[in-house]
Protein backbone atom coordinates (compact mmCIF):
# COMPACT_ATOMS: atom_id res chain seq x y z
CA UNK A 1 0.00 0.00 0.00
CA UNK A 2 2.13 3.28 -1.11
CA UNK A 3 1.27 5.92 -3.54
CA UNK A 4 3.06 5.98 -6.81
CA UNK A 5 6.66 7.86 -6.70
CA UNK A 6 6.53 11.39 -6.62
CA UNK A 7 3.29 11.92 -6.14
CA UNK A 8 2.20 13.78 -3.16
CA UNK A 9 -1.07 13.55 -0.87
CA UNK A 10 -2.04 16.71 1.02
CA UNK A 11 -1.42 17.02 4.87
CA UNK A 12 -5.14 17.16 5.33
CA UNK A 13 -5.94 14.19 3.40
CA UNK A 14 -3.07 12.45 5.34
CA UNK A 15 -4.83 13.80 8.09
CA UNK A 16 -7.67 12.44 7.51
CA UNK A 17 -6.86 9.48 7.19
CA UNK A 18 -5.08 8.87 10.30
CA UNK A 19 -8.35 10.41 12.16
CA UNK A 20 -10.83 8.50 10.06
CA UNK A 21 -8.85 4.99 11.67
CA UNK A 22 -8.83 6.04 14.88
CA UNK A 23 -12.07 6.03 17.51
CA UNK A 24 -12.17 7.59 20.86
CA UNK A 25 -11.19 5.35 23.43
CA UNK A 26 -13.97 3.90 25.48
CA UNK A 27 -14.86 6.35 28.40
CA UNK A 28 -15.48 5.06 31.98
CA UNK A 29 -16.36 6.63 35.47
CA UNK A 30 -12.92 7.47 36.81
CA UNK A 31 -11.55 8.90 40.45
CA UNK A 32 -12.32 12.57 40.19
CA UNK A 33 -7.86 12.89 40.52
CA UNK A 34 -7.81 10.36 37.50
CA UNK A 35 -9.71 12.19 35.84
CA UNK A 36 -7.79 15.53 35.77
CA UNK A 37 -6.60 16.89 32.54
CA UNK A 38 -9.16 14.52 30.62
CA UNK A 39 -12.29 15.23 28.76
CA UNK A 40 -15.21 14.73 30.72
CA UNK A 41 -17.29 11.89 28.41
CA UNK A 42 -20.78 13.30 30.45
CA UNK A 43 -23.11 16.10 30.96
CA UNK A 44 -22.58 16.22 34.78
CA UNK A 45 -26.05 17.78 36.10
CA UNK A 46 -25.69 18.79 40.10
CA UNK A 47 -27.04 16.66 42.21
CA UNK A 48 -27.38 19.41 44.75
CA UNK A 49 -27.63 22.88 45.02
CA UNK A 50 -24.45 25.33 45.70
CA UNK A 51 -24.66 26.79 48.46
CA UNK A 52 -26.30 23.85 49.62
CA UNK A 53 -28.94 26.19 52.70
CA UNK A 54 -28.88 29.65 53.25
CA UNK A 55 -25.75 29.95 55.45
CA UNK A 56 -24.13 33.30 56.90
CA UNK A 57 -20.90 35.59 54.59
CA UNK A 58 -19.68 36.23 58.05
CA UNK A 59 -19.07 36.14 61.19
CA UNK A 60 -21.45 38.19 63.34
CA UNK A 61 -25.56 37.58 64.61
CA UNK A 62 -28.56 36.40 62.69
CA UNK A 63 -31.43 38.87 62.78
CA UNK A 64 -34.34 39.78 61.48
CA UNK A 65 -33.50 42.77 59.31
CA UNK A 66 -36.58 44.46 60.36
CA UNK A 67 -35.57 44.45 64.35
CA UNK A 68 -32.72 45.96 63.50
CA UNK A 69 -33.55 48.50 60.80
CA UNK A 70 -33.53 51.81 62.89
CA UNK A 71 -29.71 50.79 64.34
CA UNK A 72 -27.20 54.09 64.01
CA UNK A 73 -23.97 54.10 66.00
CA UNK A 74 -25.87 57.05 68.12
CA UNK A 75 -29.12 55.12 68.61
CA UNK A 76 -28.18 51.42 68.56
CA UNK A 77 -30.67 48.57 68.74
CA UNK A 78 -29.86 46.14 71.75
CA UNK A 79 -31.40 42.59 70.94
CA UNK A 80 -31.55 39.31 73.15
CA UNK A 81 -28.36 36.09 72.29
CA UNK A 82 -30.67 33.56 72.02
CA UNK A 83 -27.56 31.08 70.79
CA UNK A 84 -24.34 30.55 68.61
CA UNK A 85 -24.36 28.60 65.03
CA UNK A 86 -21.15 27.51 63.66
CA UNK A 87 -19.84 25.65 60.63
CA UNK A 88 -21.08 22.24 61.07
CA UNK A 89 -22.30 22.56 64.31
CA UNK A 90 -26.11 23.93 63.32
CA UNK A 91 -28.40 22.57 66.38
CA UNK A 92 -30.58 25.68 66.52
CA UNK A 93 -32.71 25.76 63.69
CA UNK A 94 -34.91 28.51 64.45
CA UNK A 95 -35.24 32.25 65.86
CA UNK A 96 -37.67 34.26 67.33
CA UNK A 97 -38.47 37.86 66.07
CA UNK A 98 -36.58 40.52 68.33
CA UNK A 99 -33.44 38.15 69.12
CA UNK A 100 -30.42 37.76 67.32
CA UNK A 101 -28.04 34.09 66.96
CA UNK A 102 -24.52 34.15 67.15
CA UNK A 103 -23.08 32.90 63.84
CA UNK A 104 -19.99 31.75 62.05
CA UNK A 105 -19.12 32.17 58.34
CA UNK A 106 -20.61 29.09 56.36
CA UNK A 107 -23.15 27.98 59.11
CA UNK A 108 -26.96 27.71 58.27
CA UNK A 109 -28.81 30.84 58.64
CA UNK A 110 -31.61 29.85 61.35
CA UNK A 111 -35.94 30.44 59.99
CA UNK A 112 -36.50 33.48 61.45
CA UNK A 113 -33.40 35.72 60.37
CA UNK A 114 -32.94 37.41 57.16
CA UNK A 115 -29.87 38.95 57.28
CA UNK A 116 -26.25 39.11 59.13
CA UNK A 117 -24.73 41.89 60.74
CA UNK A 118 -21.15 41.56 60.79
CA UNK A 119 -19.04 41.31 64.25
CA UNK A 120 -17.61 44.93 63.18
CA UNK A 121 -20.82 46.69 63.27
CA UNK A 122 -22.20 45.21 67.14
CA UNK A 123 -20.38 45.19 70.63
CA UNK A 124 -19.73 41.29 70.14
CA UNK A 125 -21.98 40.84 73.25
CA UNK A 126 -22.61 37.42 74.36
CA UNK A 127 -26.02 37.54 76.18
CA UNK A 128 -27.11 41.01 74.31
CA UNK A 129 -25.83 42.44 71.79
CA UNK A 130 -25.60 45.95 70.66
CA UNK A 131 -26.34 46.67 66.90
CA UNK A 132 -24.84 50.16 66.08
CA UNK A 133 -25.82 49.48 61.81
CA UNK A 134 -28.60 48.10 59.86
CA UNK A 135 -27.79 45.26 57.36
CA UNK A 136 -30.38 45.54 54.04
CA UNK A 137 -32.38 42.65 54.15
CA UNK A 138 -30.75 39.84 52.91
CA UNK A 139 -27.06 41.47 53.53
CA UNK A 140 -24.14 38.54 54.16
CA UNK A 141 -26.69 35.43 53.49
CA UNK A 142 -25.44 33.50 50.86
CA UNK A 143 -28.58 32.06 49.42
CA UNK A 144 -29.68 28.48 49.02
CA UNK A 145 -28.78 27.42 45.12
CA UNK A 146 -27.21 30.86 43.97
CA UNK A 147 -24.62 29.64 42.65
CA UNK A 148 -25.51 26.11 41.07
CA UNK A 149 -29.17 24.44 41.01
CA UNK A 150 -30.38 21.41 41.59
CA UNK A 151 -30.07 19.82 37.66
CA UNK A 152 -28.11 22.90 36.30
CA UNK A 153 -25.66 21.35 34.09
CA UNK A 154 -21.73 21.73 35.79
CA UNK A 155 -19.49 20.29 33.31
CA UNK A 156 -20.10 19.68 29.54
CA UNK A 157 -19.15 16.76 27.61
CA UNK A 158 -16.06 16.99 26.38
CA UNK A 159 -15.12 20.05 28.80
CA UNK A 160 -11.26 19.31 29.96
CA UNK A 161 -11.12 18.70 33.83
CA UNK A 162 -8.97 21.78 35.06
CA UNK A 163 -8.42 22.05 39.32
CA UNK A 164 -11.97 24.28 38.67
CA UNK A 165 -13.28 21.82 37.24
CA UNK A 166 -12.32 19.23 39.27
CA UNK A 167 -12.92 21.58 42.12
CA UNK A 168 -16.56 21.90 40.89
CA UNK A 169 -17.45 18.31 40.72
CA UNK A 170 -16.15 17.50 44.07
CA UNK A 171 -18.40 20.52 45.28
CA UNK A 172 -21.32 19.11 44.00
CA UNK A 173 -20.35 16.06 45.81
CA UNK A 174 -19.52 13.87 42.49
CA UNK A 175 -16.60 11.72 43.45
CA UNK A 176 -16.09 10.11 39.89
CA UNK A 177 -16.69 11.57 36.38
CA UNK A 178 -16.96 9.27 33.43
CA UNK A 179 -13.91 10.10 31.01
CA UNK A 180 -11.65 8.66 28.44
CA UNK A 181 -8.18 7.42 29.82
CA UNK A 182 -5.28 8.80 28.40
CA UNK A 183 -3.95 6.89 25.87
CA UNK A 184 -0.91 4.89 25.77
CA UNK A 185 1.57 5.65 22.97
CA UNK A 186 4.55 3.72 22.34
CA UNK A 187 7.53 5.54 20.74
CA UNK A 188 9.93 3.57 18.80
CA UNK A 189 13.04 5.02 17.21
CA UNK A 190 14.96 3.20 14.88
CA UNK A 191 18.34 3.55 13.11
CA UNK A 192 21.34 1.88 13.60
CA UNK A 193 23.12 4.69 13.99
CA UNK A 194 21.17 6.11 17.18
CA UNK A 195 22.78 5.77 21.08
CA UNK A 196 20.84 6.67 23.92
CA UNK A 197 21.69 9.47 25.42
CA UNK A 198 24.50 9.14 28.55
CA UNK A 199 26.89 6.28 26.14
CA UNK A 200 29.67 6.76 24.52
CA UNK A 201 29.37 7.95 20.41
CA UNK A 202 31.68 6.61 17.86
CA UNK A 203 32.55 8.56 15.05
CA UNK A 204 29.55 7.59 13.09
CA UNK A 205 26.68 7.15 15.80
CA UNK A 206 24.03 10.17 16.94
CA UNK A 207 21.90 10.26 20.09
CA UNK A 208 18.50 9.66 19.92
CA UNK A 209 17.13 13.08 19.97
CA UNK A 210 13.82 11.96 18.50
CA UNK A 211 12.31 9.09 20.53
CA UNK A 212 12.86 11.78 23.75
CA UNK A 213 11.35 14.79 21.48
CA UNK A 214 8.32 12.54 20.72
CA UNK A 215 7.83 11.03 24.13
CA UNK A 216 7.39 14.40 25.71
CA UNK A 217 5.39 15.82 22.82
CA UNK A 218 2.81 13.08 23.35
CA UNK A 219 3.18 13.33 26.94
CA UNK A 220 2.61 17.00 26.99
CA UNK A 221 -0.38 16.25 24.49
CA UNK A 222 -2.24 13.91 27.73
CA UNK A 223 -0.83 10.68 26.29
CA UNK A 224 0.75 7.97 28.50
CA UNK A 225 3.83 7.77 26.42
CA UNK A 226 6.28 4.30 27.05
CA UNK A 227 9.77 5.35 25.05
CA UNK A 228 10.86 2.13 23.61
CA UNK A 229 13.97 3.76 22.33
CA UNK A 230 16.32 2.65 19.91
CA UNK A 231 15.58 -0.17 17.13
CA UNK A 232 18.07 -1.02 14.94
CA UNK A 233 17.75 -1.06 11.04
CA UNK A 234 16.94 -4.92 10.86
CA UNK A 235 13.41 -5.68 9.89
CA UNK A 236 13.62 -8.50 12.09
CA UNK A 237 15.09 -6.63 15.27
CA UNK A 238 11.99 -3.79 14.26
CA UNK A 239 9.09 -6.45 14.04
CA UNK A 240 10.03 -7.70 17.53
CA UNK A 241 10.70 -4.76 19.19
CA UNK A 242 6.89 -3.99 17.27
CA UNK A 243 5.55 -6.99 18.40
CA UNK A 244 6.65 -6.56 22.44
CA UNK A 245 4.58 -3.08 22.30
CA UNK A 246 1.45 -3.69 20.78
CA UNK A 247 -0.14 -4.93 24.11
CA UNK A 248 0.67 -1.68 25.93
CA UNK A 249 -0.02 0.61 22.90
CA UNK A 250 -3.28 2.75 21.91
CA UNK A 251 -1.24 4.06 19.50
CA UNK A 252 2.37 3.32 17.86
CA UNK A 253 4.87 5.60 16.80
CA UNK A 254 7.96 5.73 14.75
CA UNK A 255 10.48 7.92 13.67
CA UNK A 256 13.06 7.32 10.70
CA UNK A 257 13.43 4.61 8.08
CA UNK A 258 10.13 5.62 5.83
CA UNK A 259 11.89 7.09 3.22
CA UNK A 260 13.89 6.07 0.17
CA UNK A 261 17.07 5.47 1.21
CA UNK A 262 18.86 1.61 1.02
CA UNK A 263 17.60 1.07 4.55
CA UNK A 264 14.62 1.93 5.03
CA UNK A 265 13.28 -0.31 8.02
CA UNK A 266 10.19 0.61 8.79
CA UNK A 267 8.65 0.98 5.24
CA UNK A 268 10.98 -2.94 4.31
CA UNK A 269 8.99 -4.29 8.14
CA UNK A 270 5.58 -3.18 7.58
CA UNK A 271 5.20 -2.59 3.53
CA UNK A 272 4.59 -6.80 3.21
CA UNK A 273 1.62 -6.63 5.66
CA UNK A 274 -0.28 -4.30 3.56
CA UNK A 275 -2.02 -2.77 5.65
CA UNK A 276 0.31 0.15 6.16
CA UNK A 277 0.37 2.71 3.83
CA UNK A 278 3.86 4.77 2.52
CA UNK A 279 3.90 7.84 1.05
CA UNK A 280 4.82 11.31 0.64
CA UNK A 281 2.73 14.38 1.85
CA UNK A 282 2.95 17.63 0.15
CA UNK A 283 4.69 19.21 2.87
CA UNK A 284 8.17 20.44 3.97
CA UNK A 285 9.58 19.45 6.12
CA UNK A 286 8.28 16.10 6.73
CA UNK A 287 7.44 14.60 3.42
CA UNK A 288 8.00 11.20 4.00
CA UNK A 289 4.97 9.29 6.20
CA UNK A 290 3.29 6.58 6.80
CA UNK A 291 0.05 5.02 8.64
CA UNK A 292 -1.79 2.10 8.98
CA UNK A 293 -2.44 -0.57 11.17
CA UNK A 294 -0.37 -3.45 12.79
CA UNK A 295 -1.62 -6.44 15.13
CA UNK A 296 -4.83 -8.69 15.37
CA UNK A 297 -5.73 -5.88 17.00
CA UNK A 298 -5.59 -3.39 14.23
CA UNK A 299 -3.04 -1.02 16.49
CA UNK A 300 -3.21 2.05 14.80
CA UNK A 301 1.00 3.01 13.64
CA UNK A 302 1.95 6.13 12.52
CA UNK A 303 5.13 6.30 11.26
CA UNK A 304 7.43 9.48 10.97
CA UNK A 305 10.18 10.90 9.07
CA UNK A 306 13.93 10.58 11.38
CA UNK A 307 14.78 13.81 10.61
CA UNK A 308 14.14 15.82 13.99
CA UNK A 309 12.28 18.74 12.78
CA UNK A 310 10.94 16.80 10.42
CA UNK A 311 9.43 13.99 12.99
CA UNK A 312 8.14 16.95 15.37
CA UNK A 313 6.21 19.13 12.66
CA UNK A 314 4.63 15.66 11.37
CA UNK A 315 3.99 14.84 15.06
CA UNK A 316 2.25 18.41 15.04
CA UNK A 317 0.24 17.40 12.53
CA UNK A 318 -0.43 13.99 12.61
CA UNK A 319 0.00 12.29 16.14
CA UNK A 320 -1.28 15.19 18.01
CA UNK A 321 -4.67 15.05 16.39
CA UNK A 322 -4.40 11.37 16.87
CA UNK A 323 -4.34 11.73 20.55
CA UNK A 324 -6.69 14.25 21.11
CA UNK A 325 -9.18 12.12 19.07
CA UNK A 326 -8.20 8.96 21.45
CA UNK A 327 -8.96 11.44 24.26
CA UNK A 328 -11.76 12.92 23.17
CA UNK A 329 -10.78 16.02 22.67
CA UNK A 330 -11.13 19.19 20.32
CA UNK A 331 -10.63 20.54 17.95
CA UNK A 332 -7.97 18.05 17.20
CA UNK A 333 -5.15 20.74 15.74
CA UNK A 334 -4.21 23.31 16.73
CA UNK A 335 -5.76 26.67 16.75
CA UNK A 336 -3.89 29.11 14.17
CA UNK A 337 -3.49 32.72 14.75
CA UNK A 338 -2.54 35.88 12.12
CA UNK A 339 0.80 37.70 12.57
CA UNK A 340 2.97 40.28 10.63
CA UNK A 341 6.15 38.88 9.44
CA UNK A 342 9.38 40.16 10.34
CA UNK A 343 11.97 39.03 7.34
CA UNK A 344 11.05 37.48 4.19
CA UNK A 345 10.84 33.88 3.65
CA UNK A 346 11.21 31.17 0.74
CA UNK A 347 9.18 28.31 0.51
CA UNK A 348 9.17 25.05 -1.96
CA UNK A 349 6.52 25.36 -4.70
CA UNK A 350 3.29 22.60 -4.29
CA UNK A 351 4.49 21.75 -0.42
CA UNK A 352 2.85 23.20 2.22
CA UNK A 353 5.72 24.86 4.52
CA UNK A 354 6.06 24.82 8.14
CA UNK A 355 8.98 27.13 9.14
CA UNK A 356 10.30 27.13 12.54
CA UNK A 357 9.53 31.13 14.09
CA UNK A 358 9.52 32.77 17.20
CA UNK A 359 6.50 35.19 18.53
CA UNK A 360 6.93 38.78 19.82
CA UNK A 361 4.44 41.56 20.15
CA UNK A 362 5.41 44.61 17.72
CA UNK A 363 3.57 47.69 18.07
CA UNK A 364 0.33 45.59 19.36
CA UNK A 365 0.30 43.51 16.58
CA UNK A 366 1.66 39.63 16.79
CA UNK A 367 4.80 39.67 14.94
CA UNK A 368 6.50 36.59 13.53
CA UNK A 369 10.26 35.67 12.74
CA UNK A 370 11.48 32.75 11.18
CA UNK A 371 14.33 31.28 12.97
CA UNK A 372 17.66 30.35 11.18
CA UNK A 373 17.61 28.27 8.12
CA UNK A 374 15.20 25.91 7.86
CA UNK A 375 16.95 22.83 7.46
CA UNK A 376 14.91 19.76 8.76
CA UNK A 377 18.13 18.58 11.10
CA UNK A 378 18.36 21.93 13.08
CA UNK A 379 17.67 21.14 16.23
CA UNK A 380 18.95 23.85 18.19
CA UNK A 381 16.79 25.91 15.79
CA UNK A 382 13.58 24.13 16.72
CA UNK A 383 14.17 24.44 20.42
CA UNK A 384 14.44 28.27 20.34
CA UNK A 385 11.36 28.51 18.24
CA UNK A 386 7.64 28.41 19.86
CA UNK A 387 5.44 28.75 16.77
CA UNK A 388 5.36 27.32 13.35
CA UNK A 389 4.71 30.09 10.21
CA UNK A 390 2.55 27.83 7.62
CA UNK A 391 3.28 28.58 3.64
CA UNK A 392 0.52 27.82 1.55
CA UNK A 393 1.64 24.81 -1.08
CA UNK A 394 1.17 27.33 -3.99
CA UNK A 395 3.67 30.15 -2.57
CA UNK A 396 6.59 30.34 -2.46
CA UNK A 397 8.19 33.50 -1.37
CA UNK A 398 6.57 35.81 1.30
CA UNK A 399 7.49 39.57 1.95
CA UNK A 400 8.45 40.87 5.19
CA UNK A 401 5.18 42.83 6.50
CA UNK A 402 2.56 40.28 4.88
CA UNK A 403 0.44 38.78 6.89
CA UNK A 404 1.01 34.80 7.66
CA UNK A 405 -0.76 32.17 9.58
CA UNK A 406 0.89 30.66 12.32
CA UNK A 407 0.29 27.85 14.71
CA UNK A 408 1.55 29.20 18.43
CA UNK A 409 3.05 25.71 19.71
CA UNK A 410 3.40 26.29 23.32
CA UNK A 411 -0.49 27.37 23.81
CA UNK A 412 -2.82 24.99 25.66
CA UNK A 413 -6.01 24.26 23.37
P1 LIG B 1 15.96 8.33 8.30
O1 LIG B 1 14.60 8.85 8.03
O2 LIG B 1 15.97 7.11 9.14
O3 LIG B 1 16.73 8.16 7.04
O4 LIG B 1 16.71 9.46 9.12
C1 LIG B 1 16.88 10.75 8.60
C2 LIG B 1 17.90 11.51 9.40
O5 LIG B 1 17.42 11.68 10.72
C3 LIG B 1 19.24 10.84 9.53
O6 LIG B 1 20.24 11.84 9.51
C4 LIG B 1 19.18 10.20 10.87
O7 LIG B 1 20.44 9.97 11.44
C5 LIG B 1 18.37 11.19 11.65
N1 LIG B 1 17.65 10.52 12.73
C6 LIG B 1 16.91 9.43 12.59
N2 LIG B 1 16.39 9.03 13.76
C7 LIG B 1 16.85 9.92 14.68
C8 LIG B 1 16.66 10.02 16.08
N3 LIG B 1 15.93 9.15 16.75
N4 LIG B 1 17.26 11.06 16.72
C9 LIG B 1 18.00 11.93 16.02
N5 LIG B 1 18.22 11.87 14.70
C10 LIG B 1 17.65 10.87 14.02
MG1 LIG C 1 17.29 5.77 9.64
Amino acid sequence: MSSPPGELVSVEAHRERILTAIDPLPAFDQPLMEAFGLASAEDVRAPVALPGFDNSAMDGYAVAAADVAAATPESPVHLPVVGEIGAGQASLLAMSPGTAVKIMTGAPVPAGADSVVPYEWTDRGVANVVISQAPELGQHVRPKGQDVAVGDVVVRSGTVLGPRQIGLLASVGRPSVRSRPRPRVVVLSTGSELREPGSSLGHDSIYDGNSYLLAAAARQAGAIAYRVGIVSDEPRAFLDALHDQLVRADLVVTTGGVSMGDYDVVKEALSPLGTVWFGGVAMQPGKPQGFGTVGEDSLPIVTLPGNPVSAYISFEQFVLPAIRKLMGRTPYTRPSADAVLTHGLRAPEGRRMFARATLSVVDGRLAVTPVGPQGSHLIGDLAESDALIVVPESVTWVEAGETVTVLPLDEEF
